[in-house]
């Protein structure tokens, strides 16, 4: 298949916040014979390439960027690569959807992922971000990856040669600018009744403290060392504190929603106001998890 170029992609349909205006372009990756053509595209164009995923973890400015957006659609696999007395290696595309993974896991009695339950975004999303949630990170469970640059093409990393930290990845060589393409896993074999266990439960926990069914785009504010930015921001009062069409959440204060008819403008406004009275408040410093473009 060909790179499928999309002129003025809507950042409105592509982010979960539903906010933002339009990019240049957006390039449409299908399978790795259209590397070579992303390739030449990358080097002709002028405009900053950007990776997007589901866009559940992005911000996007109103009005037109001078952006082109890059899109994985690979979705082959899940799929078994080799059995290790319990362990089970699978392989996934970065463009499966993480939600998918885990029902593939789920029907196949293979644990590990549960804890992920109710993160939206991609399987590559989750790796740039190295998403996580109670106590768990998607690199955790990471055997290897493969990555893709212009100047290297389609590569294998083993999990060792990569950095994953609290809500960041990298692959450690190539000044850190990579596609991801491909991971491989380490999953337990179980039952699938047992997981589809843990997932209800991970997931009711996360309902009870989260609006999982609103637009968001997850949490705002990363987690300062030993603080949780959600208790920070709620004592400083900005719980349900509203700008427009734009709120922190009243169930969790680190999630800023979109109530219907939301601008961006408003959202960053919001999130400074966040940042200002908490660190007036704590003298602490609040950094963005989600990603400004
Ligand atoms: C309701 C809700 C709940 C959430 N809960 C959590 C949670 O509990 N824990 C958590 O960690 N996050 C959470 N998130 C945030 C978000 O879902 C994750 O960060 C997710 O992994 C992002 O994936 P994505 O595909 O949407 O990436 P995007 O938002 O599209 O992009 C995020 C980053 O990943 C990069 N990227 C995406 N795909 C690729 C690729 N193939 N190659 C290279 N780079 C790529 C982008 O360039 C960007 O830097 C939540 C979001 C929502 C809306």
């Amino acid at each position: 298949m060909a790179l499928v170029l999309i002129p003025n992609p809507s950042l409105t349909e592509r982010t979960t916040l539903e906010l933002g205006g339009t990019a240049e372009v957006e390039a449409v990756v299908h399978d790795k014979h259209d590397l070579d053509e992303l390739g030449t595209f990358l080097t002709r164009e002028t405009l900053r390439p950007f990776v997007i995923g589901e866009g559940s973890n992005l911000i996007a400015p109103d009005g037109h960027l001078d952006m082109a957006l890059i899109r994985v659609n690979t979705t082959s696999g899940p799929e078994r690569v080799e059995k290790v007395k319990d362990k089970l290696v699978v392989r996934c595309g970065a463009g499966q959807r993480l939600p998918g993974l885990l029902g593939w896991a789920q029907m196949a009695g293979l644990s590990g992922l549960e804890a992920l339950t109710g993160i939206p975004g991609s399987v590559g999303g989750a790796i740039a971000m190295n998403a996580g949630s109670y106590g768990l990170e998607f690199g955790d469970l990471v055997t290897r990856i493969q990555l893709w640059s212009p100047a290297h093409g389609l590569f294998w990393l083993n999990a060792d040669q990569c950095i994953f930290s609290y809500r960041h990845f990298s692959p450690g060589i190539h000044g850190g600018k990579c596609l991801i393409w491909k991971v491989e896993l380490v999953l337990t074999e179980a039952t699938p009744k047992s997981v589809r266990k843990n997932m209800q439960e991970f997931y009711e926990k996360k309902k009870a403290t989260q609006p999982v069914t609103t637009k968001s785009a997850g949490c705002v504010f990363k987690n300062p060392e030993g603080e949780s930015a959600g208790k920070l921001l709620d004592q400083a009062g900005m719980k349900g504190v509203r700008l427009g069409g734009m709120a922190f959440s009243d169930l969790h204060a680190n999630f800023l929603i979109n109530t219907g008819n939301g601008n961006s403008r408003n959202a960053l406004e919001l999130i400074e106001h966040g940042r200002i009275t908490v660190k007036e408040k704590f003298g602490i410093n609040l950094e963005t998890e989600v990603i400004i473009l």
